[in-house]
Parts: structure tokens; sequence; C-alpha cells
């Protein structure tokens, strides 16, 4: 016996700057059909959007899984090209189209959580905003946080959970795939009581990475049963753009079929978190 928890960052709704850093990038890789995909896709909306089709595929699963929303205030520098990334191409967390999917999700059964800023692991106002506002969005209070880019420091966790946060789900390695340090479950930080950690053991960018996707996939599969651990995977709802990322989708559905083959018990983060709090797990 296992557990599965899936989840989704949502870092970009919709394609801005990607169609010229993707088409250079893709270039630079030789991967020229990705490379006109870009000028093709200047043509096409909702490029990155994905999120109905992504629950009406979980649904046919019999799953669902926890959105993490990002509402990214960085301010856009000209002279500071490394921020441009974060300051451009946001998107605007109060767009009523964004928030009727968010409160869609939330009334479907799905979980919804704040991606936090890029500043805010260490920024207890900005955790605070990012938190009001989308429980102003949702009508109740929010439970959950991943850090953008998985931003922690020794402050994070202490600063979470006095801005009103229940757990967090930024732990995992940000370039690799697996159990970091062995972490097979929830954990706890020290003199943080009552507030879980939920470690993040497969990442669609890391796995994707590795020479075979679908092999290093199954080596955590294999040992999140042997462990019966706790296997948090996060997939980026964009990464469903099958054109804009071949194999991305299929290969989550994927695992997601091998765990139900292996009779995981699957939960999104916040209703693993709540099994948890009530000790039924
Ligand atoms: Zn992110």
């Amino acid at each position: 016996m296992f557990y599965v928890c899936l989840s989704h960052d949502v870092d970009h709704l919709y394609k801005t700057h990607q169609y010229f850093s993707h088409f250079v990038k893709y270039i630079l890789q030789g991967k020229l059909t990705l490379a006109a995909y870009q000028i093709k896709s200047i043509f096409l909306k909702d490029n990155y959007w994905c999120l109905e089709q992504l629950v009406e595929e979980e649904e046919k699963l019999g799953v669902t899984s926890t959105f993490y929303f990002l509402n990214e205030t960085l301010p856009f520098r000209l002279f500071y090209p490394p921020n441009w990334r974060f300051s451009i191409g946001r998107y605007n967390i109060l767009d009523r189209r964004i928030q009727e999917s968010i409160r869609y999700l939330d009334a479907s059964g799905w979980g919804v959580g704040v991606h936090g800023s890029f500043n805010s692991y260490k920024n207890e106002n900005l955790l605070l905003e990012e938190k009001k506002v989308l429980e102003q969005i949702l009508g109740h209070s929010v439970n959950g946080i991943r850090q953008h880019f998985l931003n922690l420091n020794d402050q994070t966790w202490r600063l979470q959970k006095a801005a009103g946060f229940k757990y967090d789900a930024s732990y995992g390695y940000t370039n690799d795939v697996g159990f970091k340090e062995k972490k097979y479950h929830a954990f706890y930080a020290k003199q943080i009581e009552d507030y879980p950690i939920v470690p993040l053991a497969l990442m669609d960018f890391c796995l994707m990475a590795k020479p075979d996707p679908w092999k290093a996939a199954m080596e955590v599969i294999v040992e999140a049963e042997t462990n019966k651990a706790c296997l948090v995977i996060n997939w980026h709802q964009r990464t469903f753009n099958e054109k804009e990322f071949p194999g991305y989708g299929d290969l989550y559905f994927k695992i997601i079929r091998e765990c139900q083959d292996r009779k995981a018990t699957f939960f999104n983060v916040d209703q693993y978190v709540e099994q948890i709090k009530e000790n039924r797990i």
C-alpha cells in the first residue's frame, strides 16, 4: 500500500515572452519543429491554459489534484534581464476567467493553494497578501502553499505558518527526481509544530530531462511502493499542451495508471494533509 498525491503549479496561463525565448532555445537545440511551432502559436489562443482538459482527464481516471496558483508581484526592471521571466508573462489572478476557473476547481473537489511568488519565501507580508487574495476569490480559507522554484530558506516554514498556512509542499529536488533525503512521508521541521511538510518526488521538467523518463519514473514508483511512501507528483498545467511539450501529458497519465495498477491510494495534496491531521493515515 502506498499513496500518490497529484499537484500542478500554475506558473503561466498565457504565452508571452516564451514565443521568442523558446524559439531561440529550440533553434539552438536543433528542435526545428518546436521552433516553428513558436511562430505558429502566436496566432493561437490559450496555449498554456489547459485547465479544463486536465481536469477532464483526471476525472476519467477517478483522481483529483491540487492546483497552486501564482500571484507574482515582482516589478519589471528593464535593466535587470534575470527578472524579466518573472515579471513579464505573469497572469493576473484577479482576471474574471481565472477567478471563475479557480472557483470551478474548488467546487468540483480539486484542491487550490498558493504558489508562493518568487520572493515570498522570505517575506511574511507577501505570504499574507497572496493567501488573502486567493481566499477572497474562493470565499474560504486556503491551507496549502508551494513556493515557486521550491524556494526555501531556514525561515520559510515559520513565516508560512505565521501567515496562517496549514502545510507546505515545497521540499524536493529542483533538478532531479526521487525522495530527497529519503523523506517518504510528510514530516515536521524542528520547533514548528502541527505544520506538515509534504515532500515532492516527481516533477515534470526534472523527469523529462532524464535520458529515459519512463525508466526513471518507474524507479521512483517502485521505491514508493517498497517504502509504503507518499509519492507527490507535480506536473505544470502548461505541459499538457501536447504541441508545446510533446509527451509530457502522456507520461503523467501513464504514471497515474501504473500506480493505480499497483493499488496506490490517490489524494490531492490537501486531502492527504487532512488525512494526516485527522490521524487517518
Ligand atoms: Zn513555479
